[in-house]
């Protein structure tokens, strides 16, 4: 049997890890690394660069160099998701007619999905270099936040890069799994994952060889590119303060000072003071004019002091969800690249009381993590059982644009659940059903799934007919909703997972152009 590959597809860096001798092991990539930036250059040639190739070529290109696509993937073109990218990405972000956000360059339009599968299909290169054999099954890991259509996409991905996705895994159980294993000690754990776009936090409970999953939380929109993006509005403001130009509708300025803000930033935390220096940013009628400054740590912690504040509700919201305090927490495991920083750090320190574990890789414990799921789906990893639980509550609208929520967040899966609803009107013969996922009471401002409709419901006094809506979550978190009249056994059903997304013909199209 070929072997089945862990993939952490992250925002900014993936990593591919299998199971070999019964261990885990990172695979290096073709240029030696063991991570790959999750970027896709196209030349003017339309030739296709992955991984450090295509960062390379990110300045002089930036039009044409797709990064941060995680960010996109399963978003609505009029999410506020990416209308924020669209203001900050270089490249052209495009609707699709399905609503959904896409990327278009030079000329050719591309799904997230299919960007995504550029970068899977690196992950699977390395995977087929290091066995010198064809490999066709894998486990992906996705921020525990992510929703249902995000999560789909990702699957997508994975098919459109020639690979079957055997199991989507949430990223922090698979940092918790990685921890874990071969460990007897029964502990409950936090996973704080803070990356390149997300923020996730999960309270783990490992008890005889179970990981089971009790509560998670997170902020999808908080992640190292906000405290690049700080950075950047500091430095666009003090060029301008210099020199009076503004270069913030200059992109290849812009890309250049993107690059140096982060650079800057991964130095600040191992030192305590940086230069900056980019010359020729501009040029005026004094001729070429340069960007020189210094950064200290100080200095760029009082950038970013409100998104780390932000840290906080997350991690006492899944706290209080788990039943636990913080002294129940016998350790922090740190995971993501920003956990790097030193204000981070403190911060997780202040809010759990203990500093965080520091023996693992927070760039490869996921990709070890999802190699170790791997090896329990291809049966060479026995030991242990995972638990995960579904992040966010999944309900119906009901009369008044009130939640009725079905599934509760936490809920262990795959799990399904079902509640009987009435009509509203006296004779009423469809009942439209719209699929939420979230906590906020008034349904309008949940996220909607999909929709359909339950017809033939045979004519009554409004309140006496039965409908019994049942929801069921699977393994990788995707949700199926069925709507039945318990009279006449009439049944309705949709998987949520094609209700968003790619269609079977753009999905075969972009297999097709992917070979
Ligand atoms: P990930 O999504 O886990 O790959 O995390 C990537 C994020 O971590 C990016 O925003 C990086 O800039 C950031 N990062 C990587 N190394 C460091 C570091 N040494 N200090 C601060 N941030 C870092």
């Amino acid at each position: 049997m070929s072997k089945i590959i862990g993939i952490d597809l992250g925002t900014t860096n993936s990593c591919v890890a299998v199971i070999e001798s019964g261990e885990p092991l990172v695979l290096p990539n073709s240029e030696g690394s063991r991570t790959t930036p999750s970027i896709v250059g196209f030349t003017e040639s339309d030739e296709r660069f992955v991984g450090q190739q295509a960062k390379r070529q990110a300045i002089v290109n930036p039009e044409r160099t797709v990064y941060d696509i995680k960010r996109l993937i399963g978003q609505k073109f009029s999410s506020a998701m990416t209308n924020h990218l669209r203001k900050t990405l270089p490249f052209n972000i495009i609707e699709h007619t399905n609503g959904d956000s896409w990327v278009e360059v030079g000329g050719n339009t591309y799904s997230p999905q299919e960007i995504s599968a550029m970068v899977l299909r690196k992950m699977k290169q390395t995977a087929e270099d290091y066995f010198g054999e064809e490999i066709s099954e894998a486990v992906i890991t996705v921020p525990a936040y992510f929703n249902d259509a995000q999560r789909q996409a990702t699957k997508d991905a994975g098919t459109i890069a020639g690979l079957t996705v055997r199991r989507i895994i949430n990223e922090p159980t698979a940092a918790a799994l990685a921890y874990g294993y071969n460990k007897e000690r029964d502990s409950t754990l936090v996973v704080f994952d803070l990356g390149g776009g997300t923020f996730d936090v999960s309270v783990v409970q490992l008890r005889g060889g179970v990981f089971e999953v009790i509560a998670t939380c997170g902020d999808n929109h908080l992640g190292g590119e906000d405290f690049d993006r700080a950075i950047l509005d500091f430095l666009l403001q003090r060029f301008k303060a210099e020199t009076g130009i503004d270069v913030s509708e200059d992109k290849m300025a812009l890309q250049r000072l993107k690059e140096a803000a982060e650079n800057a930033k991964c130095e600040l935390s191992t030192l305590t003071e940086t230069n900056i220096n980019l010359p020729f940013l501009a040029v005026d009628d004094q001729g070429p004019r340069h960007l020189s400054l210094g950064l200290s740590r100080a200095q760029l912690n009082d950038l970013v002091y409100d998104l780390v504040e932000r840290l906080e509700d997350p991690c006492a919201t899944a706290l209080r969800d788990a039943g636990v305090s913080k002294n129940d927490v016998d350790d922090i495991l740190l995971v993501g690249g920003m956990t790097r920083m030193p204000l981070v750090q403190e911060k997780v320190e202040e809010i759990f009381g203990k500093r965080p574990h520091k023996g693992v890789n927070p760039d490869e414990v996921v990709a070890v993590g999802a190699s170790i799921q791997s090896g329990i789906l291809g049966g060479e990893v026995r030991e242990v059982i995972l638990l995960d639980v579904t992040p966010m509550s999944l309900g119906i609208r009901v009369a008044g644009d009130r939640f009725s929520p079905i599934i509760q967040k936490n809920t262990t899966i795959p799990t399904r659940a079902s509640k009987k609803f009435t009509t509203t009107e006296t004779n009423q013969e469809i009942v439209s059903i719209d699929v939420l996922q979230g906590e906020v009471e008034r349904a309008s401002e949940n996220k909607l799934l999909g929709m359909f409709h339950l017809t033939g419901i045979p004519p009554m006094e409004k309140g006496l007919p039965r409908i019994r809506v049942s929801f069921e979550i699977d393994a990788d978190g995707i949700v199926k909703v069925t709507a039945m009249d318990e009279k006449t056994q009439t049944e309705q059903s949709i998987a949520v997972e094609s209700y968003s997304g790619l269609s079977s013909d753009e999905l075969q199209r972009a297999i097709e152009r992917n070979k």
